[in-house]
């Protein structure tokens, strides 16, 4: 299991090598592979769903107007202009303390915007 869980660190199928992802339905989540048919159900700690560490979220640097990003920021945590405004403006993460499967979804739903986010601590699962 060593060699797999090394290749898993790094987002990767420990069979052939071509990226893994996670998978979650129902109460089982895991590892599968992108390529081959390889895959891994899990119940203990390498994967999200059993990340108990909480994270703050920022959005990252990048040359998307600014007046686009506070748009995004307030559609996307469904808040007023004016919050998102101030919460831009001050700095403020735009999620505090959350699961990283919350920070997963949020990734994903700005990475639809061509926004990047930054996570703090280092967010240790692959984004995709
Ligand atoms: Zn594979």
């Amino acid at each position: 299991m060593t060699d797999d869980f090394t290749s898993l660190e790094r987002g990767l199928c420990p069979a052939c090598g071509d990226a893994a992802e996670t998978f979650e339905s129902g109460l089982s989540s895991g590892w599968k592979c992108t390529n081959c048919d390889w895959s891994i159900a899990t119940a203990n700690s390498i994967t999200p769903t059993f990340d108990d560490q909480s994270y703050d979220v920022w959005l990252e640097e990048s040359p998307v107007e600014r007046t686009k990003k506070i748009a995004f920021v307030a559609m996307l945590l469904a808040i007023d202009i004016k919050s998102a405004r101030s919460r831009y403006d001050s700095e403020a993460p735009l999620a505090e303390g959350i699961q990283a499967l919350e920070v997963k979804k949020l990734h994903k739903k700005f990475k639809a915007k061509g926004l990047g986010i930054r996570i703090k601590p280092d967010f240790p699962w692959p984004l995709g």
